[in-house]
């Protein structure tokens, strides 16, 4: 008998309260349970911490009380797995897990309790429930109108477009297919467009309902800094800010990891490692502590965090960008979960944007791919560059309108911008001059943005003697500008795609769309660097 929509919901706020001991659904969870309940599917897009589990916790309880068997969900986490296993079992719920920790005794005793219909949920790694074996067990469940529902946690797994892809994820379209009447719902805290329409196509949720959540973190505040002395930055961002608070530092590799660690232990922060090249038996312990203990520094690679839920983490920092904006998005939210204020704090710099373009360019991927990408990175090196408020440009790229915030680096200390187009195009003539006078005196050569601003700036290096470029008629056009200025034109005209940095030493290239700066079609701002020299003092300097 189908459950009606006001009864539905009836049993489903009994459930929530009596089962879970809360008082009212928050968001959009009412009207997603209601879809589950009701036999719909949904698409559920929330950010960490909106309260995606009680989505499908809670028609799985109604359901199972209506007679309608066990619901199957599907996570790739086993650390997650027991714990919400744990956690329903304490609030009464008889739920367990099927994954490669357990022997085969005690899976033996999960399989028991699944087909005998004892219990309300079973959570299983993707992997494990496209076995033939599992296949058959849930056919057995089906043919008795025994299975409830499928959810589908960290959906965006299913996309080779997210920063996460999981190979097993792609045979989850089995479970359509076999029992495609059986309720379905996908969650996700993070999906841009691309990844979102991934997720239905793969998963084929086309006639699943649609939920997003504003994606806004308010207690989060957002900082950008570019990159002048990385390691002092940091020490001064905790020591002045971040005393004694838990948090984590993002670094690019693995070495850089183990070394960031060390140093910040000798400078008296308690800091741990953690990478994927770490002894397994490390890295739970290190997570462990972080979890328990207070006050610890997890210095990490992405490796960390996904389904890491300590609610007080204070700080997010990251010493290295990101790939994109999700993953920027989905690692500074593991700040903050407690709704406590918490800071995403980040150093970017020139070398930020040529090792991100390099990876790219250089990875064995197909063009179109790698033109996903690029817009991708494009939209995070818009984000660290921009001079407005970041949780707009932030929530936009998740297709949300918003105002300026008052809790990001540039709504507090809206920065000092320069127009910089007249700089640019002294840049861009200056890279243009060296390969026209390559050509008519010595070969074509390139060269770097280190000797770039030398030539600007009119020193008379010996290099620059070497090569003659002293009679260029850009040598000395730009010493008006400081050293630490240029670098970050460059890194504006690298970041917007002007200029591209090709091979081991960074030699500079104009793109096709110089052209339109050299012409004076676009104009450029930056900010202004907090600590450069003024313009002036670099002049008596230079
Ligand atoms: P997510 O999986 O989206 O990151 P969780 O499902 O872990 O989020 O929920 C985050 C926290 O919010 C949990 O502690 C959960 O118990 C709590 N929570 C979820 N829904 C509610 C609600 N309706 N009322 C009160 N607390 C809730
Ligand atoms: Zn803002």
């Amino acid at each position: 008998t189908p459950v009606t929509l006001p009864a539905a919901t009836a049993v489903a706020r009994q459930v929530l309260a009596e089962v879970f001991g809360y008082a009212a659904f928050r968001g959009q969870q009412q009207a997603i349970v209601e879809q589950l309940i009701g036999g719909g599917d949904a698409l559920v897009l929330m950010p960490t911490g909106g309260g995606k589990s009680l989505c499908y916790q809670i028609p799985a309880i109604v359901r199972h009380r209506a007679g309608q068997g066990v619901a199957v969900v599907v996570s790739p986490l086993i650390a997650l797995m027991q714990d919400q296993v744990g956690a329903l079992d304490e609030v009464g719920v008889e739920a367990a897990f099927l994954n490669s920790t357990l022997t085969p005794q005690q899976a033996a005793s999960v399989e028991q309790g699944l087909l005998s219909g004892r219990l309300t949920m079973l959570y299983a790694a993707p992997e494990r429930l496209l076995t033939p074996r599992f296949l058959a067990m849930l056919e057995s469940l089906h043919e008795r109108g025994q299975l409830s529902l499928f959810a589908i946690d960290e959906a965006h797994c299913v996309s080779q477009w997210g920063h996460d892809f999981r190979e097993e994820y792609l045979g989850l379209s089995a479970l359509h297919e076999r029992f495609p009447d059986v309720p379905r719902i996908a969650l996700t805290a993070t999906a841009d467009d691309h990844t979102r329409a991934d997720i239905v196509e793969r998963l084929q949720l086309q006639d699943a309902k649609l939920f997003i959540s504003s994606f806004d973190r308010p207690n989060i505040r957002y900082t950008i800094v570019e990159r002048d002395n990385a390691r002092t930055q940091l020490l001064r961002f905790l020591r002045d800010e971040h005393e004694g608070d838990a948090g984590v530092v993002y670094c690019g590799s693995r070495k850089k990891v183990e070394e960031t660690a060390a140093w910040l232990q000798d400078e008296g922060i308690p800091a741990l490692p953690y990478h994927a090249g770490l002894d397994a038996g490390v890295r739970k312990r290190h997570q462990d502590r972080f979890l328990r203990e207070e006050g610890l520094v997890m210095v990490a690679t992405i490796a960390f965090g996904m389904g890491i839920d300590k609610p007080d983490v204070r700080f997010v920092a990251h010493l290295d960008l990101p790939k994109n904006i999700e993953g920027y998005y989905q690692e500074t939210g593991r700040g903050g979960r407690d709704g406590a204020p918490a800071d995403a704090w980040m150093t970017y710099g020139l070398a930020d944007v040529v090792n991100q373009r390099r990876m790219i360019d250089e990875s064995p991927a197909g063009d179109d791919f790698k033109r996903v990408q690029r817009g991708k990175l494009d939209a995070l090196l818009a984000l660290a560059e921009a001079h407005d408020c970041r949780r707009v440009r932030l929530l936009a790229y998740f297709g949300e309108d918003s105002q300026p915030c008052g809790n990001c680096d540039n709504c507090l200390h809206p920065p000092v911008t320069w127009d910089s187009t007249d700089a640019a195009r002294k840049a861009l003539s200056c890279i243009y001059r060296f390969a026209q006078h390559g050509r008519e005196h010595h070969g074509a050569r390139s060269f770097g943005v280190a000797y770039l601003i030398d030539v600007l700036r009119g020193k008379r290096t010996e290099k620059v003697e070497q090569y003659g470029h002293a009679s260029l008629s850009t040598f000395g056009i730009g010493a008006d500008l400081s050293e630490q200025q240029w670098r970050a034109v460059l890194r504006q005209l690298v970041a917007l795609g002007h200029v591209v940095t090709e091979g081991e030493y960074g030699t500079l290239a104009l793109t096709d769309t110089a052209r339109t700066v050299l012409r004076g079609d676009v104009q450029l701002r930056m900010r202004t660097p907090a600590e450069a020299p003024r313009r002036s003092r670099s002049r008596t300097r230079g």
